[in-house]
């Protein structure tokens, strides 16, 4: 079925059913914050859990690590971040509603800004002097500035010697800064990846499109290190490992596409970067940045920190410092992304119409929902057994509300895979009905099996 705003749909469903609530609510809630309810935060489980399993766990030459959200400050003078991590801004004179002049411009005028610097905005702005401020419709902005993304924080509880330290926007950065105890450590040889998950923090101008772009979020990134010369290669690799794990979730092939940047739009340091990028609600977006960053960062950190952060490779004896290729995916991009293929609204032919998220049952928040037909003759004692049973495995609903098919839909919304009805005929053969959420297709299983037959199913 079409559905008219199905960002809008989605982001009721969320609220609604316990995925994401708006941020300190109770207290008028905090701008573009969210918090991850009961089934969210599962879902997020899920998706790292299936990233660290394929990146990490099933690689031999990928190991985890999980670093401060807190860096000695000189770690972002070293990446650059403290000169020229800035954004564009303006400000409307009149009602002081906040731009990013980019983006901005890109609304307004339907063109491509990647390729503009500070200037460039400026010229564009002057250039087109009927603009106007799509709040309050004054045409009367501040000339465009950089602001710096990084929150600032003090470190220590004297006052006077506190020392300003900054939450980390990236996650890279702790990686780089321990290249050179993972060597010492742990018997890598290049080529090897470090990988990690966690939170970044930068503060966006313009935070918006629900969880797409917010001032909190968390990222999986990995540093590919491998010798100079072969960094084409490893691109290759990772860009199309990257392509097959997204497929791999379910997500659809056509709402997947791959843009290589322009040389223009390329950082300085970096020889070639693509976006994977999800045809979300409101167009395409970046969900997954793949970069290959030469030798840039460990180099930069041998100049501020002094420390020789070079790679001997053991044969040939030869020294060098690594090249880096760099796949950065944003876990709550990967969230939305994953809610918006899977939502599907379907007519049941009744007044009532099926909201369903066709999740890939390994990121499904509940794996089964399991409801005695009746709640009494003995058929809630049956089915508390085999929650109990299942819950040993998998996070598992109990719902004894309204009739089977309200329960159905009930789970139905959440993308849970299977439900299971104790019915009359269980105290006889022990078995009970499966329903299958998709194809809405039912199987008698016998109650000793169940936990097989939904183990094959959910291929983790
Ligand atoms: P954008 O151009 O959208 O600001 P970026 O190119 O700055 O993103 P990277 O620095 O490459 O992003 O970060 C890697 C990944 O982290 C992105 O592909 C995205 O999935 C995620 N990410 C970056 N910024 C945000 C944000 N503000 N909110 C949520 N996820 C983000």
């Amino acid at each position: 079925m079409a559905i008219e705003d199905p960002l809008k749909d989605i982001v009721a469903l969320c609220k609604r059913r316990g995925f994401v609530f708006p941020g300190s609510e109770i207290y008028g809630g905090l701008s573009n914050t969210f918090d991850y309810g009961p089934y969210g935060s599962e879902l997020l489980r899920n998706l790292k859990n299936r990233w660290w399993k394929a990146f990490v766990s099933e690689r031999a030459d990928v190991v985890g690590l999980d670093s401060g959200i807190l860096l000695h400050p000189r770690v972002w003078e070293a990446s650059g971040h403290v000169s020229s991590f800035n954004d564009p801004m303006i400000d409307c004179k009149n009602c002081r509603a906040r731009y990013r002049a980019d983006q901005y411009l890109e609304d307004q005028l339907g063109i491509e800004t990647s390729n503009l610097d500070l200037d460039g905005i400026k010229k564009k702005l002057l250039e087109n002097p009927d603009l106007k401020c799509p709040s309050c419709g004054a045409k009367d902005f501040t000339e465009p500035r950089q602001f710096n993304l990084m929150f600032e924080t003090k470190m220590g509880a004297t006052a006077g010697s506190d020392l300003t330290v900054y939450l980390r926007p990236e996650t890279a950065q702790g990686i780089f800064i321990n290249f050179r105890n993972v060597v010492d450590t742990c018997r890598v040889r290049v080529p090897f990846g470090i990988a990690q998950i966690g939170k970044s923090f930068r503060n966006e101008i313009i935070a918006r499109q629900f969880v797409f772009r917010t001032r909190e979020f968390e990222q999986m990134e990995m540093e590919y290190f491998c010798a100079p010369g072969t960094q084409k290669e490893w691109f290759e690799h990772w860009v199309d490992f990257c392509k097959s794990w997204l497929e791999g979730l379910g997500i659809q092939s056509e709402n997947l596409r791959v843009r290589s940047h322009d040389p223009e739009e390329l950082a300085f340091y970096s020889e070639g970067t693509v976006d994977l990028e999800y045809n979300f609600p409101f167009g395409w977006g970046e969900l997954w940045g793949i970069a290959s960053r030469t030798s840039y960062d460990l180099g930069k950190h041998m100049e501020f920190s002094g420390k020789k952060l070079e790679y001997q490779d053991p044969e040939t004896k030869e020294k060098y410092v690594p090249f880096v290729v760099e796949p950065a995916l944003g876990l709550n991009r990967l969230f939305l992304a994953v809610l918006c293929d899977a939502y599907e609204v379907e007519d049941a032919g009744t007044k009532e119409q099926r909201v369903l998220l066709k999740l890939h049952p390994s990121l499904a928040p509940v794996k089964a929902g399991i409801f005695p037909l009746v709640k009494k003759d003995g058929l809630p004692e049956i089915a508390e057994k085999l929650y109990k049973d299942l819950a040993k495995h998998w996070p598992v609903d109990y719902d004894t509300s309204g009739n089977i098919g309200k329960r159905y839909y009930r789970q139905d919304e959440l993308g849970t895979p299977f439900c299971i009805t104790v019915d009359y005929d269980s105290k006889d053969d022990q078995k009970a009905t499966v329903r299958e959420r998709d194809s809405k297709n039912q199987e008698r299983v016998s109650l000793d099996q169940m936990v097989n037959y939904i183990r094959d199913r959910l291929d983790d």
